[in-house]
């Protein structure tokens, strides 16, 4: 019955690399500035010299920021369409063989389905975004996506403390909610260590008001985005 093949001898088969008409779902996680957009904006260069169809989109949730770019902190820039909800991006893919998706953080849970359906569709998805919160929480959706991809690529900043790889990223300022914007006024990237003495040492000083629109001239800014709004997550803060 059972046919005796590769796997029964003790070998397990290789993996084959995707036939074009076979899809699948890369993610590319790390902190704030560990080079998520520039490795994304980087995959993305290659299938365009190859001249496959390409379609980026990116969450339309800060005006300030380029609306028809994805730009990384090296100011690498490459076009891309902004949309509202994750389901927009089914609507804009139909011709599409690479997708790209950048701040896959602020998407929610529904972007899971959108990358899942792609992907049955044949298409590469390719999804970079935070992969934890300022509290070094696991960020939904990309927790989830990570659990569904074939492809995970992690990315390291350095820390600005100590100069030991980071992963996580720290909010400088004592400032309320999951959401705040700010670029490098407010977030670093840190260690492990760093980061828990900064907490600690920060969980001390008052709490700073956020202004939101005090860094309007920031181009390297950034978003932490959460389920709640900002004023009971205040008190919540360490
Ligand atoms: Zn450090």
């Amino acid at each position: 019955m059972a046919r005796r093949g590769s796997l029964a001898s003790g070998v397990m088969a290789e993996p084959t690399p995707p036939t074009p008409s076979t899809g699948w779902i890369e993610v590319i996680v790390g902190s704030m500035y560990s080079g998520k957009t520039e490795e994304l904006i980087r995959r993305l260069r290659r299938a365009q010299i190859a001249r496959q169809r390409v379609e980026i989109f990116k969450p339309a949730i800060d005006d300030r920021y380029a609306t028809d770019a994805i730009v990384s902190h090296s100011e690498l820039r490459i076009p891309s369409r902004a949309v509202r909800r994750a389901r927009d991006i089914l609507r804009y893919a139909h011709e599409a063989q690479v997708i790209g998706i950048d701040e896959g953080q602020f998407f929610g849970r529904e972007l899971v389905d959108v990358v899942e359906r792609l992907a049955k569709r044949g298409k590469r998805v390719i999804v970079a975004g935070l992969d934890q919160d300022y509290r070094a929480r696991p960020f939904e959706p990309m927790p989830e996506l990570l659990a569904v991809a074939e492809y995970i690529t992690k990315t390291l900043a350095i820390c600005m403390v100590c100069g030991a790889p980071a992963n996580r990223t720290y909010r400088k300022l004592k400032r309320g909610g999951r959401v705040v914007v700010g670029g490098a006024d407010l977030y670093e990237a840190r260690c492990r260590r760093c980061f828990e003495l900064g907490r600690r040492v920060r969980s001390r000083a008052p709490l700073v008001p956020d202004s939101g629109g005090s860094h309007a001239s920031s181009r390297a800014r950034a978003r932490v985005r959460g389920a709640r709004p900002r004023r009971p997550a205040a008190r919540r803060m360490r």
